[in-house]
């Protein structure tokens, strides 16, 4: 691996694949291509991403409020691209001009490409609810991790000096807003971690209120009906308020307001309702969907630009065999950056492309550390199966990108944090 913080401008002579962003999509990419290529010289890989670290965002449920560091959530890229012929330029692309096959990155450098890869992701989406963008933390980084396990902290201490047991109460109430998979994860892990968190610091568990609120009839939409219900059963054994049809109408620092009028204590709010294609993609002359998502062929191409994949969260790719969009998951974004890497490994040896065909074999969703709902191929799975498959899926990834060595480590860290 080659490091380029200022500058991106390699070899003029050499064919530069260009691929934007290094999460999921953009990550499983340049691994797959750059073990394709190794030993030649006449292809560069170039991974234009800001961040050093991968935001493995799906993890975030492990680390939400601790104990564990959120710092396990982050995947190096100087560990995983060690051994591989990618050059990593900590940048961010600034803007693409498909036309002139030219990528402009922060500092207005202009670096041209031979193939470029587009996978620069999703953002949280926050709806103009008076309040909520001051009141509420996302849950989209480590960052985002870390400021929940501060505000949760602050709220202990506080409650810890209060002797009215009714402002304590206040205190020690906490609100996840939409009952998505996240929303569910997060519900999940603080309604099993803050009573024994609490218990540590001297507090009783019992002042501790949790509430899950959604929108819709019910949460889990995409989920079976029979694992939506057990979600729910589970989170109200585990002491949480599910509080469904309900729209959120202002946040303040101490409370919410729902669409019946009912005002809940929140003196900690997690917002986790949804997300929304990187912005930039829609003032980059692709074509995109309502969504601003931007479209793609069968090929994971951009129409009219024969030279451009897209892939990830911030493509919209319309599965041929059900007609819908593939969804904003990780395992499409892993499945499109391999794919990615062998059509570009064709079209470097002349061979002809491939389509992409995506495989969605299940769905889990964790409900508190050691517990889950899901499903896989034709079965419905629950309790401790379901959280075991979505642990696979991380070590399945660690493989994909880093081998035996990381997924052996990360493993061995996951399982000896108690998870
Ligand atoms: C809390 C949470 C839990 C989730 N759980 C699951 C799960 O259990 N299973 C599942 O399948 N999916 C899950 N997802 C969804 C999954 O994380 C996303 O679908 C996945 O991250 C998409 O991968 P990506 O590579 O397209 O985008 P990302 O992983 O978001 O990566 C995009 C990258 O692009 C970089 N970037 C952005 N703009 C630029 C720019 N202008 N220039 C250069 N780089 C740029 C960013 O820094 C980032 O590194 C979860 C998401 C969240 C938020």
């Amino acid at each position: 691996m080659k490091t380029q913080t200022g500058t991106c401008a390699g070899d003029a002579d050499t064919r530069r694949v260009l691929i934007a962003g290094g999460g999921y999509a953009g990550t499983s990419c340049a691994v797959a291509l750059a073990r394709m290529l190794r030993g030649r010289e006449d292809v560069e890989i170039l991974l234009v991403e800001p961040d050093p670290c991968q935001q493995a965002l799906s993890e975030l449920d492990l680390v939400a409020v601790g104990p564990p560091r959120p710092q396990f959530c982050e995947l190096w890229h100087p560990t995983v691209f060690r051994d591989l012929p990618v050059t990593v330029c900590y940048n961010r692309v600034d803007h693409i001009d498909p036309a002139r096959h030219i990528v402009r990155i922060g500092d207005g450098e202009e670096v041209p490409y031979w193939r470029l890869v587009v996978a620069t992701g999703a953002i949280p989406f926050i709806p103009d609810v008076p309040g909520l963008i001051d009141n509420a933390v996302t849950m989209w980084s480590v960052e985002d991790a870390q400021e929940l396990q501060q505000r949760v902290d602050r709220a202990f201490k506080a409650a810890a000096r209060i002797a009215s047991a009714e402002e304590r109460r206040r205190i020690l109430s906490f609100a996840v807003i939409g009952g998505g998979a996240t929303g569910v994860e997060i519900m999940g892990t603080m309604s099993q971690m803050l009573p024994r968190r609490m218990e540590e610091h001297g507090l009783l568990p019992e002042e501790l209120s949790v509430m899950l609120i959604e929108g819709r009839a019910q949460i889990l939409y995409d989920l079976p009906d029979k694992q939506r219900d057990r979600a729910v059963q589970r989170l109200e054994k585990m002491g949480a308020e599910v509080i469904t049809g309900e729209m959120v109408e202002w946040v303040d620092d101490r409370s919410i307001r729902l669409s019946s009028g009912r005002t809940v204590d929140a003196s900690v709010v997690v917002f986790c309702g949804g997300a929304h294609a990187d912005p930039h993609a829609t003032g980059w002359d692709f074509e995109t969907d309502n969504a601003g998502r931007i479209i793609v062929g069968e090929e994971l191409k951009a129409p009219g630009f024969d030279d451009v994949y897209v892939i990830g969260d911030v493509s919209s790719f319309r599965n041929p065999k059900t007609n819908n969009v593939l969804p904003m998951l990780a395992q499409m974004a892993i499945q499109e950056g391999p794919h990615t890497a062998k059509n570009i490994y064709a079209e470097i040896e002349g061979q002809p492309t491939s389509s992409f065909t995506p495989h969605m074999r299940g769905e889990f969703v964790s409900v508190g550390p050691r517990w889950g709902v899901g499903w896989m191929y034709s079965f419905n799975l629950t309790g401790f199966p379901a959280i075991v498959m979505k642990r696979i899926t991380y070590v399945k990834y660690w493989f994909q990108v880093g081998g035996i060595s990381l997924a052996w480590k990360r493993t061995w860290e996951m399982l000896s944090m108690g998870w």
